[in-house]
């Protein structure tokens, strides 16, 4: 199918709530990336109180352990829906805070524990060490398979049963800075430590997460055009294997 003849329906969860370290790059990214190449977007928030829509991605981002306790709550409300859209192939990705409540649980410090969606086999426990930093890992995914970062978080994820890394850390920490995992996936459903923002200095990655939700929505795999990623790619390439 050509490009021009093209839709897609984007979903931003929460973005007043989460949306640490300018994660919303990531939906800019995304939104960019198919305008510039004439796909047509549909584009919505997902705000507290709102319905969840029927779309093919959806993205939240990062925040602290309070604002991740309101968004916990809406998320859980709809739980059962959000399985019913993962098993339909929609994508979701989400970073840090995003991306733990994605799991079964964050368990934070000194609070009460943050039920999770368990979109992805998956729990998060509060350390005792902030990991702040810059992330490469290498990814099975994608190519070039190098991802890069910034992590900040307490929070140690731990993977469990079909759910896999994203990705294995060669610089920073990554899932819990004990088994060299970062990110997880299962399904077309994606979290990552990651912010940075992080699709903007890894523009394949965020390619394969269009063509995933065009493959939804038309049933057929699409092969996205190429863009010319110069920028992206130097922004890219200075941070490969810098720790600070
Ligand atoms: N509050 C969570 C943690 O510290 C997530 C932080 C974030 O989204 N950067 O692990």
């Amino acid at each position: 199918m050509e490009e021009k003849n093209l839709k897609i329906s984007i979903a931003h969860f929460y973005p007043k709530l989460l949306n640490l370290y300018g994660d919303i790059g990531n939906v800019i990214t995304l939104v960019r990336r198919c305008e510039w190449r004439g796909i047509q977007v549909e584009f919505c928030e997902i705000n507290s109180g709102d319905k969840i829509q029927d779309c093919d991605l959806y993205f939240i981002g990062g925040g602290q352990d309070k604002q991740q306790a309101e968004v916990a709550a809406e998320l859980f409300k709809n739980k059962e829906y959000l399985h019913d859209l993962r098993d339909k192939g929609a994508v979701f990705l989400g970073i840090c805070g995003g991306y733990q409540l994605f799991g079964h649980y964050y368990q934070p410090h000194d609070k009460e524990r943050l039920n999770g969606v368990s979109l992805l086999d998956a729990y998060t426990v509060a350390g005792k060490k902030r990991f702040i930093g810059n992330v490469t890992a290498e990814t099975e995914l994608v190519k070039p398979s190098t991802l890069v970062g910034f992590e900040n978080h307490s929070g140690l994820t731990f993977l469990q049963g079909d759910t896999k890394p994203l990705a294995v850390v060669s610089t920073g920490n990554g899932n819990n800075g004990k088994d060299k995992t970062e990110g997880a996936h299962f399904k077309n459903v994606f979290g990552t430590y990651l912010h940075g923002s992080f699709l903007p200095k890894n523009p394949h990655f965020a390619d394969y997460l269009l063509e995933l939700a065009l493959e939804k929505r038309y049933g057929e795999k699409i092969k996205l055009s190429k863009l010319d990623d110069t920028i992206e790619l130097n922004a890219h390439n200075l941070l490969v294997g810098k720790a600070y």
